[in-house]
């Protein structure tokens, strides 16, 4: 059979060898212990879920939603922006529910992109960014993020030819993989950036409930002038423990929204309304389970952060996110490096050049682990002698 240049173009599954090493581990009767995946553990709060269950007996609920949402659930978007940030929205212009963010990240390019065009995507990255890009026909020029610069793009070293034709600035804080945080100066630099060459911004934020030692991060909208040049994709999935509810949404710029909302409306027909009655619940409901979770979250960190220091590995201790981002010593390859850990102790966790190039040499570990399997994981981790990397 033939397929679309863009099936055939798919970047090959990031993780095929390590899925085939757990499988055949698994296989073999060993208990793999995965720090690979970020989808909460914790299930979702209870007052969430009994206003699921109450709302998916009312016999409305059960026939097609509207596109853009409900309106008490764009107003209680609004009302939670405006809260928590200092934003104000308007419910019925600047605010459309998603089927989860990444619905939205996904569709948002076929806003922007037509084929050939150029979209600004950073490297390590959410994979959605380049992948919606390809679908719309377009290419990506890859902003580098590295250490050196806190893990943000270095806007000044895109040239001015590919600044000129961008149709599109994607960026993420707190960021996936790399566990870094952007403040609002680099926020308004990306505002004074986008105006200088009209680029649309498109800034993912899933993780701004999600911080450590009393940090809060900002939202993009907060910058001045922010709402002119972009919108901010934002989800239940990790603040309340959603990830499969499929609930998310997209902020901002109004025209921006609208041209979302119209590639929707002729692709889905909304979200299923007893979880829109759910999101509004644990939105407006109230916000303590989002403090519990940061704390067993916070523990959790401090634990891997330590485990990883003691066998040798440069780590930073993050101030937000679900990650832990690890630095491996000199010589090894990510790849190499997480086969080796499944081989050798049954830990698997996410090599970081699945991420695209320049998050080759780190791991990604993901905070979303039972506690007990943590301890078990660590345990092993602790016992274990980072060989040398030629010998492997
Ligand atoms: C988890 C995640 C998403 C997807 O969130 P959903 O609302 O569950 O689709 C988007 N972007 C990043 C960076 C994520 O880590």
């Amino acid at each position: 059979m033939k397929f679309a240049d863009r099936i055939d173009h798919l970047p090959p599954y990031l993780f095929v060898e390590i899925s085939r090493k757990i499988a055949q581990r698994r296989a073999e009767g060993a208990d793999v212990v995965t720090f690979a995946i970020g989808d909460p553990d914790i299930p979702t709060p209870s007052h969430i879920l009994n206003r699921l269950q109450e709302a998916s007996q009312d016999p409305p609920n059960h026939r097609y939603p509207e596109s853009e949402g409900l309106p008490e659930l764009r107003r209680a978007i609004a009302q939670w922006y405006e809260g928590r940030f200092g934003v104000a929205l308007d419910p019925d212009k600047e605010v459309l529910p998603l089927i989860g963010a990444k619905e939205g990240i996904g569709h948002a390019a076929l806003c922007f992109i037509d084929p050939g065009d150029v979209a600004l995507v950073p490297d390590p990255g959410y994979p959605v960014y380049s992948v919606g890009t390809l679908f719309a026909g377009g290419k990506c020029h890859w902003m580098p993020l590295l250490e050196e610069n806190q893990w943000l793009p270095d806007l000044s070293a895109i040239p001015p030819e590919v600044a000129g034709k961008a149709k599109a600035l994607w960026i993420n804080y707190p960021n996936n993989p790399t566990g870094a945080i952007a403040e609002e100066s680099f926020f308004e630099e990306v505002v004074a950036f986008a105006q200088r060459y009209d680029i649309p911004v498109l800034h993912d934020a899933p993780y701004t409930e999600v911080a450590y030692d009393g940090y809060g991060p900002v939202s993009f909208l907060q910058v001045p002038g922010a709402k002119e040049v972009g919108m901010e994709f934002h989800s239940l999935s990790k603040s309340y423990n959603m990830t499969g509810w499929r609930i998310g949404m997209a902020v901002g710029n109004a025209e921006m929204i609208n041209a979302l909302m119209r590639v929707k409306s002729n692709l889905d027909s909304g979200i299923p309304q007893a979880i829109q009655y759910a999101a509004i619940e644990a939105l407006l409901g109230p916000q303590d389970c989002i403090q519990e979770h940061n704390r067993i979250y916070q523990r959790r960190r401090d634990k891997v952060v330590a485990t990883l220091r003691q066998i040798g590995l440069k780590v930073a201790v993050p101030r937000a996110s679900l990650y832990v981002w690890a630095k491996l010593p000199p010589g090894w390859k990510s790849g190499a490096f997480s086969a080796l850990l499944i081989e050798e102790k049954d830990i698997v966790v996410t090599p970081g050049a699945g991420y695209g190039r320049y998050g080759e040499g780190y791991i990604r570990l993901s905070l979303t682990i039972a506690d007990d399997q943590l301890e078990k994981g660590l345990e092993r981790l602790a016992s274990w002698r980072i060989p040398d990397p030629l010998s492997s």
